[in-house]
């Protein structure tokens, strides 16, 4: 069975003026030197391909934060669609188009009965930047069920497939991210067929559920109880909820050794990541005395969230990595944990 949908854009086509604020969800960045538009996989490579200077590849633009002086370079918005399904039995396999949007994908899986990616729910942003830094939520990451990822690479100028392994995801991360060798093509997902979940595995949505961690609910069942969560919470876009116009989580959660943690407060939410601990950056940040709505010039904490750092309108990307260094100084200050930012930075930098 396939299914193509029809591309919005078709061919390579220039976006004037080349604005960037308006392609990203914190709405800020300054211009790039071209804006491109590409509609199609082989749109997308040949436009990356024949660009002169650097490039940007940029889709959903909610996991970047452009500098205010803009890109120096050609900045190429992913803009391919459709989905093609094939697979038998109990497994399907599903390959996406990089520029899908993520979660018209996410509710189309619900809606067939396709099981694996419903806790993923609400996640702003396209399908091809989803391995990029494996995009998790809700106790579900996207390295548990892509399959595959066709990948153009700019050094050996071909096409490839990525295998899971040679993604290398890790915790909000993989071989992709912060390098700009690799721009995807479409990602292939194995699902189940089931009406069902997969195991409610975090504690906030089976309490929410009123389930037990590892029961299993209707997918559609799951997928509602997540976007509740992620709404009151300012995590799903929404022109209406200055909340939600961030970056989502601005930092990762700390992941730090043994010895590091005994050092902390015994009260500190944390998780075990292998050998090492991982530790709640929200935590960390309101105790080291940063509150929901902290902020100036423009910009603070979400008063929802602490980890995400929002845009008020009238808000500089220099005044939101402001807000950042100094929340990372304080807690660093604090708990002598360095905090990491979530996004990728483009055109900028805090250290
Ligand atoms: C309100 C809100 C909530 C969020 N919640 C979550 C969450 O729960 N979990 C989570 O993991 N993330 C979350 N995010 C972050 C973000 O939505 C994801 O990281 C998403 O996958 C980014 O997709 P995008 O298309 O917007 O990528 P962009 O922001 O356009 O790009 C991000 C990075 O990926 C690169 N990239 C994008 N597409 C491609 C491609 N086709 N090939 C190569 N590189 C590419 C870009 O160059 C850039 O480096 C949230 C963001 C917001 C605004």
């Amino acid at each position: 069975m396939g299914v193509r949908l029809k591309p919005m854009v078709v061919g390579v086509r220039d976006v004037t003026p080349p604005l960037l604020a308006p392609h990203t969800t914190l709405g800020l960045g300054g211009p790039a030197e071209r804006l491109i538009e590409a509609g199609t996989a082989a749109d997308l490579v040949s436009a990356v391909r024949d660009a002169t200077g650097p490039v940007l590849v940029l889709a959903g633009g909610s996991n970047v934060v452009i500098g205010d002086a803009g890109f120096a370079g050609t900045a190429v918005l992913v803009r391919s669609e459709g989905l093609e399904v094939t697979g038998s039995g109990d497994e399907v396999r599903v390959t996406v188009a990089a520029g899908h949007d993520w979660d018209a994908f996410v509710a189309q899986a619900v809606a067939e009965g396709w099981s694996g990616v419903e806790c993923l729910s609400g996640v702003p942003g396209s399908a091809g930047a989803t391995p990029i830094q494996n995009v998790g939520a809700y106790g579900q990451e996207v390295s548990e069920t892509i399959a595959g990822v066709t990948v153009y690479d700019r050094e050996r100028d071909r096409i490839e497939k990525f295998t899971p392994a040679e993604c290398a995801f890790t915790y909000r991360g993989s071989v992709f991210k912060h390098r700009d060798r690799h721009v995807v093509l479409d990602v292939t997902f194995a699902l189940r067929r089931s009406p069902l979940s997969g195991p409610i595995r975090y504690a906030e949505t089976a309490r929410a559920l009123g389930v037990e961690v590892g029961e299993r609910v209707p997918l559609a069942v799951a997928r509602e109880t997540v976007l509740g969560l992620r709404r009151g919470k300012g995590m799903v876009l929404d022109a209406g909820d200055a909340d939600s116009r961030s970056v989502g989580s601005f930092f990762v959660n700390p992941v730090i050794s043994a010895e590091e943690f005994a050092g902390l407060p015994e009260d500190a939410p944390h998780w075990p990541e292998g050998e090492r601990v991982k530790v709640s950056a929200a935590w960390l940040i309101q105790r080291a005395g940063f509150e929901r709505g902290y902020g100036r010039d423009g910009v603070s904490i979400s008063t929802k969230h602490t980890l995400a750092l929002t845009n008020r309108g009238g808000g500089t990307a220099k005044a939101l990595l402001g807000l950042a260094a100094e929340i990372r100084d304080g807690v660093e200050k604090s708990f002598g944990v360095r905090l990491r930012p979530e996004p990728v930075l483009v055109g900028t930098d805090w250290s």
